[in-house]
């Protein structure tokens, strides 16, 4: 049902959500009303009642035909709607989830700031105490989603010095309360059905019902979730490749050069062959680690090296996809160029490249004793 809804209804939604840079409500609310958003919520809430390997099946459809849309739904339902679900009250669920399930209400979580997005516990966001409420003040950037959401999760200090992972707070902020605005869209590289802007919060009082889950937590609960959002976005690269292989095969065997179809040529053979065994191997891992992550196993290592390996492989096959098609891969009349210019927010969005080596090599280097 997810393909056959991502390759009729949103292929056919692509290239107005492509050339606005604007999510459409419309196929939004007929996903809530499919059940493609809520997939892995409770069903009290209007979710589905899967487990969370439901949402790589439903991004894996979703990257292959529209990677901006995938992102964008993913800041919607993995990054806000599952932090409500997760450290949420009752009220807040009811609020704030069930719309979003619901495809009517749209979510975003702002972490980064200008001073940077890779060294999170350095967020100069701050709010203090003013009676039972916070007053917030800060500035966000990149925020997917932010230019048309409706509820905005925003982390800022409330205690502890600068870089320490106590004192952090999240407040979910609703768009038209004094103080709270966002940017127009940002003109992008790629990801261009997704809208992604600037959240400033100026002395923005925030009520405490509007904390979610406890003061001072905020960061745990950020670093908590990064390993299952790291591999939720292997799924999003796997989707990207798939559509590069995809297309890439099918033109080969049409397009005939020298007298013979190019897929008969072994060069050509060579990048379909390196395309599909990293599809292979990534989707093989993704699935491994789900199960890893339905058990609420820890995946840091295995998180960040799905993520380092499958978006360096949805980039190569983006760029060997184009080298297929040749001029006409560097022609938007054709779909893969706009595959290029997707997959490279993989490397970046979520953890940096650099920062996923990082990770990784701490997490070996500890198996031999400290680094
Ligand atoms: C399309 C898009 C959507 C996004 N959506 C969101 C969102 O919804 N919410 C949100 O909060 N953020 C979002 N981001 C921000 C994203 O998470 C950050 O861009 C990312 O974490 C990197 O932060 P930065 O851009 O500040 O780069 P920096 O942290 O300034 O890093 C710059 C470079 O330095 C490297 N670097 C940093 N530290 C080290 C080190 N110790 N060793 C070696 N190299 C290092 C980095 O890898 C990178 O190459 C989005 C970004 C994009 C592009």
């Amino acid at each position: 049902m997810a393909r056959r809804f991502m390759e009729n209804e949103v292929a056919a939604a692509t290239p107005e959500m492509e050339a606005t840079g604007m999510l459409s409500m419309e196929l939004m609310r007929e996903m809530g009303r499919l059940g493609l958003l809520g997939t892995f919520f409770p069903e009290k809430y209007g979710g589905g009642g899967f487990t969370i390997t439901s949402r790589a099946i439903v991004s894996e459809e979703m990257a292959r035909i529209n990677a901006g849309l995938d992102i964008s739904i993913f800041a919607d339902i993995v990054l806000f709607a599952r932090a409500i679900a997760r450290h949420g009250t009752e009220e807040q669920k009811q609020k704030y989830l069930e719309p979003v399930l619901r495809g009517e209400k749209i979510g975003s979580m702002a972490i980064t700031e200008p001073k940077g997005g890779s060294d999170a516990l350095s967020a100069r966001s701050q709010a203090r105490r003013d009676g039972d409420d916070y007053i917030v003040n800060g500035h966000k950037i990149f925020i997917t989603n932010s230019p048309v959401a409706d509820f905005i999760l925003v982390i800022a200090r409330t205690d502890g010095k600068d870089r320490e992972i106590n004192g952090g707070t999240w407040f979910i902020l609703e768009r038209g309360v004094d103080g709270l605005s966002t940017s127009k869209p940002f003109e992008k590289l790629g990801m261009k059905s997704s809208p992604t802007g600037e959240v400033f919060i100026d002395n923005v009082r925030v009520p405490a019902e509007n904390i979610l889950g406890e003061v001072n937590r905020g960061f745990y609960y950020l670093m908590e979730s990064l390993d299952v959002e790291r591999v939720l976005e292997g799924a999003s690269n796997i989707g990207i490749a798939q559509a590069c292989l995809d297309a890439a095969a099918k033109y080969a065997q049409e397009r005939v050069v020298f007298g013979k179809r190019i897929s008969q040529y072994q060069l050509i053979q060579e990048k379909i062959a390196e395309m599909a065994t990293g599809i292979e191997l990534s989707r093989t891992m993704l699935y491994r680690l789900m199960r890893a992550v339905e058990r609420e196993e820890v995946v840091t290592c295995e998180a960040a090296m799905l993520k380092l390996y499958s978006s360096r492989m949805a980039v190569q096959a983006s760029s060997d996809a184009i080298q297929i098609f040749g001029g006409n891969g560097y022609m938007e009349e054709y779909p893969v160029a706009r595959y290029y210019r997707d997959a490279k927010h993989h490397e970046i969005g979520a953890g940096t490249t650099e920062i996923q080596k990082i990770i990784i090599a701490r997490e070996i280097l500890k198996q031999y004793g400290s680094a």
